[in-house]
């Protein structure tokens, strides 16, 4: 190989879903360093501005922010619109809404002879609008971008998708099915599409992040009052071989190997990035 590498990834423009939020900013400011145009949207328009204005003042590169929902077509192909016109033709794109809500929580881990009283604290209390709130942001929410903006990679037959899945995807989690159903059709959609371009230049990858403390699992692994772990963390923590939370930026190194010409023989695969949580059988 005589090309440098990552040159190829210099002044592509890369689209980043939810990149408003943790992992999205990391993200997005991982791959500003690597030479990309980031382009974040987000539902929460200020979000995705103050990344952009961020990345803008800390690397002195160019970004680019701008309102979008992920459920909503129309919201998509207006920002498509606004980015055609002032960034210019999308090369890469990052699915990264998504996340998992209370709503769609249930308060029992398992339904045991003990608790067999409070069958609504379990499946049977999930509330059906919440679960599909959930399922809907997390795989709607990724399918629905990809339509939007991977038609004119097929026709350049040059791009590369990269979804955020979980580790809820191999072994679905407690209390969070819907999260978790929606997380495995990322993966299934990840290697149906895959397959689909596989013959026209399009890769379609995912990667499977471990267990990283952010807004949307906050709740469910600190205790608010004391700011202790709960015990779902100091579980979570046991279950992590590395024995830590990951940083959102420890994800860089695998988003920019998979939209990089670095992984051009991979498509259809999904990277763990857990700390060995994946590889461990608990003993
Ligand atoms: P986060 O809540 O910080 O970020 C999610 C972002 O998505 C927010 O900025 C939010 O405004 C945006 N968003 C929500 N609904 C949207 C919509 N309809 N349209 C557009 N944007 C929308 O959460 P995060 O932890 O940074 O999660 C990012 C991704 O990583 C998610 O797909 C999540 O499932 C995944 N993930 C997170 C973890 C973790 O430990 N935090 C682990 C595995 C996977």
């Amino acid at each position: 190989m005589k090309e440098k590498l990552l040159s190829d990834l210099k002044g592509k423009v890369c689209v980043i879903t939810g990149g408003g939020g943790v992992i999205g900013t990391a993200m997005a400011r991982g791959i500003a360093e690597a030479g990309v145009i980031p382009v974040i949207l987000d539902i929460n328009e200020e979000a995705a501005r103050k990344v952009a204005d961020d990345i803008r003042a800390d690397y002195n590169v160019k970004a680019f922010g701008y309102r979008a929902n992920v459920l909503d077509r129309e919201s998509l192909e207006a920002a498509k619109k606004s980015i055609l016109k002032d960034v210019g033709e999308i090369d890469l794109l990052i699915n990264g809404a998504g996340g998992n809500a209370p709503q769609a929580t249930t308060k029992l881990e398992e339904l045991t002879e003990d608790n067999l009283l409070q069958l609504d604290d379990g499946f049977f209390g999930l509330q059906l609008e919440g679960f599909q709130k959930v399922f809907d942001l997390n795989f709607m929410g990724t399918l629905l971008p990809t339509l939007v903006f991977t038609r004119e990679m097929v026709e350049r037959k040059k791009g590369a998708v990269l979804n955020i899945s979980s580790m809820n995807s191999y072994k679905p989690l407690t209390k969070i099915p819907a999260y978790s159903a929606a997380k495995a059709a990322v993966n299934n959609f990840t290697e149906w599409l895959a397959v689909h371009f596989a013959k026209v230049g399009v890769r379609v990858n995912a990667i499977a992040p471990g267990f990283f403390l952010t807004n949307q699992n906050r709740f469910l692994l600190v205790d608010e009052k004391s700011g202790d772990l709960t015990g779902r963390g100091q579980k979570i923590i046991a279950s992590t071989p590395m024995g830590k939370f990951g940083d959102p930026a420890d994800l860089n190194g695998t988003v920019i190997y998979l939209l990089s010409d670095m992984s051009r023989f991979i498509t259809g695969i999904c990277i763990p990035v857990d700390g060995g949580y994946s590889a461990f059988g608990g003993v």
